[in-house]
C-alpha cells in the first residue's frame, strides 16, 4: 500500500517539476514513441472494446460502462494502444481523462507517459505480452466473460 502511494506522490512531484512537458508527445524525453499515421477507426475500436484482443476489449468495456479499470488493465490497454496500434499515447490519456471516475491529472498523464516510454522509466517502452497477462491474471476467463457478455454498447 505504501509503495503504491509513493507512485502517486512521485507522479505529483514529477508534474510539478516538468509541468507542460507531460502533455507533449515526447513527454519528458527527447524522442517520441514510434507511431503510425493517425487512424481514427483503429482508435475507435480501442475505445469501444472491439480490437479483437479479448483482455483489452473486456477492460475497455468496463471503463466505458463504469468509469473504472484496474491498474493491471490500465497498463495492458495502454501498452496495446502504444505498441500494437502505434497510436499517439495522448489520445489514450485524453480518453482516460474523459472516462475515469478516479481521474487525476498527475497519475493519469504520468502513468501514460511512463508506459509510452516518454516518462520516468529508464527501461524505455513498456511492452506487455497481453495474452500472457490475460493468462496470468484471468486464467479462468471469468473477468473477460463478465465484460464481453454485456449488451452491445
Ligand atoms: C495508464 C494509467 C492511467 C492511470 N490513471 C490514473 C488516474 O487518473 N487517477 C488515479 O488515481 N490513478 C491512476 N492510475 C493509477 C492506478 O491505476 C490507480 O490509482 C489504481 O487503479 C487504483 O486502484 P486501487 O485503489 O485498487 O490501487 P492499489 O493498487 O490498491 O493502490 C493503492 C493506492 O495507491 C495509489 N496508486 C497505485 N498505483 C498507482 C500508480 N501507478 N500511479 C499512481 N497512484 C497509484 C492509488 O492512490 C491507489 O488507490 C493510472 C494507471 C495507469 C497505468
Amino acid at each position: 500500500m505504501i509503495f503504491e502511494l509513493l507512485w502517486r506522490d512521485y507522479f505529483r512531484f514529477m508534474m510539478k517539476k516538468h509541468r507542460n512537458k507531460f502533455f507533449l508527445q515526447t513527454g519528458i524525453k527527447d524522442s517520441s514513441q514510434p507511431i503510425n499515421k493517425h487512424d481514427a477507426k483503429k482508435l475507435k475500436t480501442w475505445i469501444d472494446g472491439k480490437t479483437g484482443s479479448d483482455f483489452v476489449d473486456a477492460n475497455m468495456i468496463e471503463l466505458k460502462l463504469t468509469g473504472f479499470m484496474s491498474n493491471r488493465g490500465r497498463q495492458n490497454v495502454a501498452s496495446y494502444l502504444c505498441n500494437d496500434l502505434k497510436i499517439d499515447w495522448r489520445y489514450g490519456a485524453a480518453y482516460f481523462e474523459q472516462q475515469l471516475i478516479d481521474y487525476d491529472v498527475c497519475s493519469n498523464w504520468g502513468n501514460w507517459a511512463y508506459l509510452a516510454g516518454v516518462g520516468n522509466d529508464p527501461r524505455g517502452q513498456r511492452y506487455f505480452n497481453i495474452d500472457k497477462q490475460a493468462d496470468d491474471y484471468d486464467k479462468d476467463r471469468s473477468y473477460r466473460k463478465l465484460w464481453l457478455n454485456q449488451v452491445d454498447i
